[in-house]
Order: C-alpha cells, then sequence, then structure tokens
C-alpha cells in the first residue's frame, strides 16, 4: 500500500425514487479514501447499502448527491464517453459466478468481450495470445478457453470472472462478496489467488463482504456499513481487536474463533430485530433501533463522523465528548 489515494468518495448519496414522494436511501452519505496497492473492505449486513455503494462509485448506477474522486476526476461528473474511458481501469468482479458469466458464450468469448468492446486488440492472434496469458494468470489453462461456463466448477467460474476483470489491465477492481457463493474450501484459494494479484500487479481492491471473517485477512482497512451509513473505520487490525461502534461488536462476535475452548466461553452480542426499511430510515442513529446502549438522545441527535484516534474513526454518541451523560456509563464497557 502507498500513500497516494486512488479513490476518494465524498459524501456519496444513493437514493432510488419509489414513487409517492418517497426515496429508498440506499447510500446516504458515505465517504472515505482508498490508497494505491490497498485492499478496502467494505462489511454489513445484506440491505446495508455496500453492493449500490460499489456499483455507484463504478457508475452502474448514477449518483445522486456527493463525489467519486479517482485519481482527482469526478467520475461522476464525466460525460458518457469519458466515462467509457476510466471504466477501463476500474472493474468489477461479481458474486455470483454463476449468473454473471454468459452461459452461451464460450470462455474465449467471455474474457475477449472488454477487449472487443474496447478495441485493444486488431490482430486476432493477439487478442488469443492475451486470453491465454490471462487465464493462466489466474491459473486457468489455454484448453479451457473454447468449453462453456457450465463445464467448470464454482471456484472456476470465479476464476473466469477474475481473468475478465483483469482484461484491460485495470489498477482499481471491486470484489462484490466474490467468495460468498463458493464453498469454504474454494474461498481460500480465490483469496490467494486475489492477493498474489495484487501484489504482481500493484492492483488496488474495494473488498466487499457481508461478515468480517472474509474480509479479516485481506483487508488493511474496514468501512463496517450500516442502513447506507458507514459506522467505524479503522485499519483490519485495530479492528478486529477492539470493535468501537456496538453494531461492529455485534458482528464480529458472530465470527467462528477456531480454539473451541474461547469459542464456547465468550458472549455473543445477538442483534435485536430487523434492519429498519431504508425508505424510512429512524431518526439520529440508524443503529438505535437495535442498539444495546440507545439512549433518547440517539433518537434525536445523528452522531457525528469522528476520530476517535488517530486513523479511527466511528459514528456513536458513546465516543463523543460533547454527549458526556452517556460516557461513564458505557464507553469502558463498549470499548473492552
Ligand atoms: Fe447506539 Fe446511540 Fe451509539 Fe447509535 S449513537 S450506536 S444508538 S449508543
Amino acid at each position: 500500500m502507498t500513500n497516494e489515494t486512488i479513490l476518494e468518495v465524498n459524501d456519496l448519496k444513493k437514493h432510488f425514487d419509489m414513487g409517492k414522494g418517497k426515496s429508498l436511501k440506499a447510500v446516504d452519505g458515505i465517504s472515505f479514501d482508498v490508497k494505491r496497492g490497498e485492499t478496502f473492505g467494505v462489511v454489513g449486513e445484506s440491505g446495508c447499502g455496500k453492493s449500490t455503494a460499489g456499483r455507484t462509485i463504478l457508475t452502474l448506477y448514477n449518483s445522486t448527491e456527493g463525489e467519486v474522486l479517482f485519481k482527482g476526476t469526478n467520475v461522476h461528473g464525466l460525460s458518457e464517453k469519458e466515462q467509457f474511458h476510466y471504466f477501463r481501469n476500474m472493474q468489477m468482479i461479481f458474486q455470483d459466478p454463476y449468473a454473471s458469466l454468459n452461459p452461451r458464450s464460450t470462455v474465449k468469448e467471455i474474457i475477449a468481450e472488454p477487449l472487443e468492446v474496447h478495441g485493444i486488440y486488431k490482430k486476432k492472434s493477439e487478442k488469443l495470445d492475451r486470453i491465454y496469458e490471462l487465464l493462466e494468470e489466474v491459473g486457468l489453462n489455454r484448453d479451457h478457453a473454447n468449453r462453456y461456463p457450465h463445464e467448470f466448477s464454482g471456484g472456476q467460474r470465479q476464476r473466469i470472472g477474475i481473468a475478465r476483470a483483469l482484461a484491460l489491465d485495470p489498477e482499481f477492481i471491486i470484489c462484490d462478496e466474490p467468495i460468498s457463493a463458493l464453498d469454504v474450501s474454494v474461498q481460500a484459494q480465490i483469496i490467494n489467488l486475489l492477493e498474489r494479484l495484487q501484489e504482481e500487479k500493484g492492483l488496488t481492491y474495494l473488498f466487499i463482504a457481508h461478515d468480517l471473517s472474509m474480509v479479516r485477512h485481506i483487508s488493511d482497512r474496514i468501512a463496517v456499513m450500516y442502513l447506507g451509513h458507514i459506522v467505524e473505520l479503522t485499519d483490519s487490525e485495530r479492528l478486529y481487536e477492539k470493535p468501537l461502534h456496538p453494531y461492529t461488536q455485534a458482528l464480529l462476535s458472530a465470527v467462528p474463533i477456531p480454539d473451541p475452548k474461547i469459542e464456547e466461553e465468550r458472549e455473543r452480542i445477538i442483534i435485536e430485530g430487523d434492519l429498519p426499511s431504508p425508505i424510512d430510515p429512524p431518526s439520529g442513529c440508524v443503529f438505535r433501533t437495535r442498539c444495546p446502549y440507545a439512549e433518547d438522545v440517539c433518537a434525536e441527535v445523528k452522531p457525528k463522523w469522528q476520530e476517535a484516534e488517530e486513523g479511527r474513526y466511528v459514528a456513536c454518541h458513546l465516543y463523543d465528548d460533547s454527549i458526556s451523560h452517556m460516557q461513564p456509563r458505557h464507553i469502558e464497557q463498549a470499548k473492552n
């Protein structure tokens, strides 16, 4: 990871119009930056807005408000033609390798598609060589080029998806739950492949996942999302050692520990209730309807996004000195 910022997301919002004056606030003002060569994890339960955020960053959705600066340029301020050029540098690996590959196309045709759309190779032989090279880079071989997706296992299909994402030599890849649909035994192989490719090509990843165990080893920093908001952001090590936000604490308590004794003895924090509707989110803190520490102020005042420690951000009144009455009662409990 370098100090160079490759992606900057400023107060990004994506609201979907639901008619009758209502809107679904899938992403409601998120900000973060990603350094070149970094793996930046985005974690949250289903419906928290993480995949919508990824798609809006890639301009697959228009933003409602806010900026996405890729190497200093706001990609949402560009014309379609200019976005097309940027898209070469920003690619996506999808969750479901079964659904994301056209079943009627051969592997060769699937990987050739982005090369053809961008008119990269004029000579057929050069294009074919590039396809073979990509297959080998992801652990497949040239004999696989003329086969169809249904002839492969889930892990192999995800490798084809990765080869397609690499075809245009991008600098930045959004990995949208790339291992969630795979068997546990295959997940580690795909993570190892992504890590090797990152090292070899200096890639930057935004890695979206629904549970913290999946991003633990691959991410340098992690943002935890809840109902369209980022509630905590810090480096992976500190997040796992001592989560600050009550939602992060609950998510982490659900991650299995390989030691059966510790696993049996530790206390699980169960989040009560369902995720509220993003059409009508709670006032104040969006987590307050499920938070064990919630007080009246949590319904009245939206928590500030603040730096609790150097490089560590959280949105919760437990860490806000100006809401001092909440501090003595809960802060140690929440921090330890
Ligand atoms: Fe819980 Fe209040 Fe903190 Fe929200 S602001 S997470 S409701 S303590």
